[in-house]
């Protein structure tokens, strides 16, 4: 794939709809991939912490979340398609999910915050199967989250707890899931709960 480094993390040189597709194609596989959505906060994170920088780099897709990460790579005179949000890319898949009857994860959030993020995507998408499901705020050495996963096996793993803590739990988690597309996505149930 081509990409555009911007301050050393590799951006896929993609739109949003392309990217969708090719993760679609992902899940069809059965494949395991970990896609994470940079904004400029997280670029400037990298250089400041080694560990998330090298978390971040475990990522099989980097992509443009947010208008100063194009503009960013126009100004490098590498222009990138257009912005590929979390949000705009978790949509995108639900979409895709509802026409296939993907199955889905949903980590993150307030408990509150979930289950009205639960009850919007039943509303919106009905077809997608809602795999299971936990709240952001959790032991980080109780692995129940992961063994629901193996257990599971979904189609696609949202991790919304934030950057850094998203990249870092897909990270040292995926590792112990057979398949699934891992995509951290900062605050995106807030906004689908409404
Ligand atoms: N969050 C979480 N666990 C935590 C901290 C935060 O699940 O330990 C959730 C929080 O409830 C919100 C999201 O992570 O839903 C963070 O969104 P924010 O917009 O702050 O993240 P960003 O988009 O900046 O990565």
């Amino acid at each position: 794939d081509r990409t555009v480094s911007i301050l050393g993390v590799n951006f896929i040189h993609i739109n949003l709809r392309q990217m969708i597709d090719r993760l679609m194609e992902h899940v069809k596989n059965e494949e395991k991939k970990f896609v994470v959505t940079a904004n400029p906060e997280i670029v400037l994170h990298t250089l400041e912490d080694e560990t998330y920088k090298k978390n971040v780099e475990k990522a099989d897709y980097v992509t443009a979340d947010g208008i100063g990460v194009v503009k960013a790579a126009q100004m490098l005179g590498q222009p990138l398609p257009e912005r590929v949000t979390g949000f705009d890319m978790f949509m995108g898949i639900l979409e895709k999910a509802n026409e296939q009857g993907s199955s889905v994860y949903l980590l993150g959030a307030k408990d509150e915050v979930l289950q009205k993020t639960k009850q919007n995507m039943n509303k919106q998408f009905p077809n997608v199967e809602i795999a299971g499901s936990h709240h952001g705020f959790f032991d980080w050495e109780d692995d129940a989250i992961i063994r629901d996963i193996q257990e599971t096996k979904p189609d696609f793993i949202f991790v919304a707890l934030g950057f850094p803590r998203q990249e870092q739990w897909i990270a040292e988690n995926m590792p112990y899931a057979e398949k699934g597309i891992f995509v951290g996505i900062g605050g995106s149930f807030d906004v689908l709960a409404g």
